[in-house]
């Protein structure tokens, strides 16, 4: 009895998902058979429960009443219970340039084209098990609208291709073991490894170790900025709108593609994913020397015709709220809807302000020290470690998050005024200036002084 990639033996494997979650053990796709099983159950019970009534004759209207009553609801408790889940589209025979990209590559990859293609809310791609002999694809909005034909070709064949290197029950249920549960063991990180190296190797076979090794870049850079839009803009709006906003996936789109948020923030990307031990091991295998990228991987051509400007309405409501109700953790239904562009500025502002009392608070001084003082302590010198800040944030450094909300609020009271709501760092001051707070923090923190960037001061509109 061979052993597992990465070095696990079979009962070892076995015995680590036993103890930590026996229901990986059986294949994903009996899931919905477990369910059909429940399914027959409950109908054989309302059967027998009718053929009671039925020879217990004469059955009267109220039994009848009850009979038809206690029927509706079981059916309306089991339909609300298996719902199609919310954060899953099926792409139907419009996209069939994307199902041809799909059975093209899983043709070169060797192994059996999936039947459906799905697009998801999160911003993440893989291949699943729906049956012994099927398999479904699907693919996060925000790859599907971002990434070029070439990209989407080697993100297919990398998730195809792990998909049948997982094929061994026992290295599947530790492989998803890996990715579902925090503090796995060693062991299981090493086969997972194993795995993904495997699996980046085919698709270096079909899209080359460059293409293979920029495009788990892309994927890490699309996945990092779409989650640091969510918590800067999405999750402000969704406390003001007390509700989710409608356009967060456009959004985000706009921002990465006007707003240079990938180059911007791509110093500090490159380093925590140097820093992540796994997916720095898989770029070094293919080959790749992260520290001599200076920028993210140029996108080229955006996604393919139909799905570049991204799902209908509705779908991208749906996934926006399903997306922020995880990202929220929320009890909270998040029922009303809204636009980015509706929030209010002062939800803007209270968001920054909160970081401001943040670094106040970390910094030892009084909750209504002015901001400038705070600015020119920052400047003197940050030794608090990681300032408050948004996941994933694009400031270069710990020093400029702690400077954009004072910068802010300085500016703010000085008059200045949002320039666009989905460009929060850039304001107009009231003789038409503009200043751009992120550029400004980071001249600070390279030692510039406070007083020859920020000559404003606060009420000056009202001098004039
Ligand atoms: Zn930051």
């Amino acid at each position: 009895m061979g052993g597992l990639p990465g070095g696990l033996s079979r009962p070892r494997a076995f015995w680590l998902v036993l103890g930590r979650s026996p229901r990986l053990l059986f294949p994903p796709w009996a899931g919905p058979l477990f369910r059909a099983v429940e399914g027959a159950i409950a109908a054989s019970a309302v059967a027998a429960a009718a053929a009671v009534l039925w020879f217990r004759s004469p059955v009267t209207a109220g039994e009848l009443a009850c009979a038809a009553l206690v029927g509706s609801l079981a059916g309306l408790a089991f339909a609300l219970a298996h719902r199609p889940p919310e954060h899953l589209h099926p792409l139907g025979p419009e996209h069939a340039e994307l199902y041809a990209l799909v059975r093209e590559v899983a043709a070169e990859v060797g192994v059996r084209a999936p039947r459906r293609v799905l697009a998801t809310a999160e911003a993440d791609a893989k291949a699943v098990r729906t049956g012994p002999l099927r398999g479904e694809l699907w693919i996060g909005l925000p790859y599907l609208t971002e990434m070029s034909p070439v990209e989407l070709r080697s993100m297919v064949a990398r998730e195809l291709a792990l998909l049948r290197e997982r094929r061994s029950r026992l290295a599947d249920a530790v492989y998803t073991l890996w990715v579902t549960h925090p503090g796995p063991p060693a062991r299981a990180s090493a086969l997972a490894l194993a795995l993904l190296e495997r699996a980046d190797a085919a698709c270096a076979r079909v899209v080359g170790r460059e293409t293979a090794a920029l495009t788990l870049v892309r994927a890490q850079v699309l996945t990092n900025t779409f989650l640091w839009f969510t918590d800067r803009y999405g999750t402000p709006a969704a406390t003001a709108l007390d509700g989710f906003p409608l356009d967060l996936y456009a959004g985000w789109r706009w921002k990465i593609r006007n707003d240079f948020l990938a180059e911007r923030g791509w110093l500090r990307m490159r380093a925590r994913i140097a820093a992540d031990q796994v997916g720095a091991a898989r770029l070094r295998a293919l080959g790749l020397d992260l520290s001599a990228l200076p920028g993210p991987p140029a996108p080229g051509e955006r996604g393919l015709p139909g799905l570049r400007d991204g799902l209908p309405g509705s779908v991208e409501a749906r996934f926006a709220r399903h997306h922020l109700r995880w990202w929220l953790s929320a009890g909270r239904d998040l029922a009303n809807a809204g636009s980015l562009r509706g929030v209010p500025e002062r939800v803007w502002d209270a968001h920054l302000d909160g970081r401001l009392g943040e670094v106040r608070t970390l910094l030892g001084m009084p909750g209504d020290a002015p901001p400038r003082r705070v600015a020119e302590t920052v400047a003197a010198g940050w030794a608090a470690g990681q300032a408050p800040c948004e996941y994933q944030c694009p400031h270069a450094a710990p020093a400029v998050c702690a400077l954009v909300p004072a910068i802010h609020r300085i500016l703010r009271d000085a008059g200045y005024a949002y320039e666009d709501p989905l460009r929060q760092r850039v304001l107009v001051g009231w003789d038409g200036a503009r200043a751009d707070v992120v550029f400004v923090a980071e001249a600070i923190a390279r030692g510039e002084p406070v007083a020859a960037l920020l000559p404003v001061e606060a009420g000056r509109p009202d001098v004039s």
